[in-house]
């Protein structure tokens, strides 16, 4: 070994023993007799001395050292006498007494500090130096110890961790695939797996009860913000469960999670709130419920009144922010136009004001009565002193943007905190989605997620109408996880396949494994699989799963480190039978 301790190791108690360190140079300061170094490896730093009167020698060549060389340092633990509280190991300091370079370091290009001035994509082309920083290097530490965590609860619920294929027969989850020639078999293509969702159900159909996996998935999709082309899944199946079960093995996990990672204890139970009620009341499939501020439909109150524009709205919905009454002319411009912005869609806003001392200002008076206006204010909930913003138009789109105005008025209200943790379960998401340019429906989650059972009637003649045993959870307004229990059965699997577009041809072709398996006793089965990243993100406080995945892909789908994807050569190209189309 090159080390007795690591950096982060010695404290007064080690004091007077000799002891080997081995790290990287973070800094180092020459006060003329003396030359202090700061030592660091993934464990911390230690500062060692070195003294020109003992041994100029040593600290003359200790001063030549550069930042990030690789050192060996042997001395004696001494007690500092200008102690560093800020520091695990700043009571102590190594006098040296022997020290080797075990590899010399060009200048970083950006410095290696908690705070770095690299940006973006400099620190980036160089992963491996901005991972010996503190922020990234916490984040991979507690991605560990919550994968370490997962598999600790998983198997204390006799989870099983199967691994399944890369690569694979392409199945369609909604992104494109990724694929891959096969050399040996010409003009044939494998697809990397959007997930393993066949492969836990055939797990399923082999009677491995219960299946987890940390599993990379792929999928080709537009780069949306903060979406990477691969990604880690907790992916999860199990037999003989309805969707209770499931649900409360998974409220286990993510609760033992924040007890074992974090020490935090979410004793109450997720709450559990149907898609419908959540797009009522949140205009949102994951609302963040760290704070209420509910949408209040107002339709029955404002409409009939000679308003057209609520007139003609199909929906009128409206916001409470608490004590924002005062709010200033500027204040209400800025809301609106956040409210205008192309993304968010709407046409205006209106406001009412319910002031401290009780009277009624809106930006409609002219068109309603003050009782009118109270009686919409009583419906909202509003007190004294807030103020009560209001939409109007198409009940999808309203709902969306009052889902944006909601989340921007808890942000300026300081409504969500980072450090509250609040998940729930939205249950019953639609089966279907119609895709309005396609023509035709798509699986809103996917083609093998069963529909509600006194809802299947309905797959043929109102297809819309049918609900499906689906879930997701949600924290804090990220989605984190989602699932379902499956169709188990093949009639109801085929009808699924026609209900989404796919000839019984078609269905056979892609499926046909799948359909097969099913006919061999299929238990009733379901599962559920988790965003890691994402939920690694969410306990980090990062914004990014990029800031807690080693090597990600930056916004273009790019590995900018290893210049990669990157041209094959004609030889490579020629063996797999590949001709490319486009060339510059
Ligand atoms: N395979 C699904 C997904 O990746 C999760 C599931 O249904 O278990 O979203």
């Amino acid at each position: 070994m090159y080390r007795t301790h690591t950096c982060g190791e010695l404290r007064l108690s080690h004091q007077g023993i000799t002891v080997t360190l081995s790290g990287w140079i973070q800094r180092s300061r020459d006060l003329g007799g003396m030359t202090f170094i700061d030592l660091r490896d993934r464990y911390g730093i230690t500062q060692l001395v070195f003294n020109m009167d003992t041994d100029s020698a040593l600290c003359n060549e200790a001063r030549r050292l550069g930042r990030e060389f690789v050192i060996e340092a042997t001395g004696t633990v001494n007690e500092r006498s200008n102690k560093n509280p800020k520091m695990p190991t700043g009571d102590v300091e190594i006098q040296v007494t022997s020290m080797r370079v075990l590899n010399e370091s060009q200048t970083p290009p950006f410095t290696i500090e908690d705070e770095s001035d690299g940006g973006d994509e400099l620190r980036m082309k160089y992963r491996y130096l901005d991972l010996r920083r503190n922020p990234l290097k916490n984040n991979l530490l507690l991605r560990h110890r919550m994968a370490f965590e997962t598999r600790n609860y998983l198997d204390s619920q006799n989870f099983i961790e199967v691994e399944t294929p890369v690569l694979i027969k392409s199945t369609p989850e909604g992104a494109r695939d990724f694929v891959v020639p096969s050399r040996v078999n010409p003009g044939q293509f494998y697809a990397l797996p959007q997930s393993p969702q066949t492969f836990k159900q055939l797990l399923m159909v082999a009677g491995y009860d219960r299946y987890m996996q940390i599993v990379k998935c792929f999928r080709d999709e537009d780069l949306r913000a903060d979406r990477q082309p691969e990604f880690t899944q907790i992916d999860c199946e199990m037999a003989f469960v309805h969707q209770d079960d499931i649900l409360n093995v998974f409220e286990g996990m993510i609760r033992h999670l924040f007890k074992a990672v974090k020490g935090i204890e979410i004793n109450e139970p997720f709450p559990r709130i149907t898609y419908a009620e959540a797009m009522e009341r949140y205009g949102s499939d994951k609302p963040d419920i760290r704070f209420g501020m509910e949408i209040k439909n107002l339709g029955d109150k404002l409409k009939g009144k000679g308003f057209s524009v609520f007139d003609d709205a199909e929906y009128i919905g409206a916001l409470v922010a608490q004590g924002c009454s005062e709010y200033t002319r500027k204040q209400i411009d800025e809301l609106t136009d956040f409210v205008k912005k192309p993304q968010i869609g709407a046409k205006g806003l209106i406001y009412i004001r319910l002031a401290n001392d009780g009277s009624v200002k809106s930006s409609v008076d002219k068109f309603y009565s003050a009782e009118e206006l109270s009686g919409a204010l009583s419906a909202t909930g509003a007190s004294q002193g807030d103020l009560v913003l209001v939409l109007a138009g198409n009940k999808t789109s309203t709902l969306k943007a009052l889902n944006s105005l909601r989340l921007e008025m808890g942000n300026r209200l300081g409504l969500c905190s980072k450090d509250a943790y609040k998940p729930l379960w939205v249950v019953d998401f639609p089966l279907l989605e119609w895709n309005e340019e396609e023509k035709r429906f798509y699986a809103m989650h996917h083609p093998f997620t069963s529909p509600k059972a006194e809802d299947a009637q309905y797959l043929e003649s109102d297809p819309a109408r049918v609900r499906a045993n689906a879930y997701d959870c949600v924290i804090n307004g990220v989605e984190v996880g989602g699932g379902s229990i499956r169709i188990h059965d093949v009639t109801l699997q085929k009808r699924m396949f026609t209900a989404i577009g796919f000839t019984a041809e078609e269905a056979q072709r892609q499926f046909g494994f799948l359909l097969g398996a099913f006919r061999y006793g299929a238990p009733p089965h379901g599962g559920i699989a988790f965003g890691f990243d994402r939920l690694v993100s969410i306990f980090a406080g990062e914004d990014s799963i990029r800031d807690v995945i080693a090597f990600p892909k930056n916004n273009s789908a790019r590995d900018v480190m290893a210049d990669c994807p990157s041209e094959i050569s004609d030889l490579q190209l020629k063996e797999l039978s590949i001709r490319v189309a486009l060339k510059e």
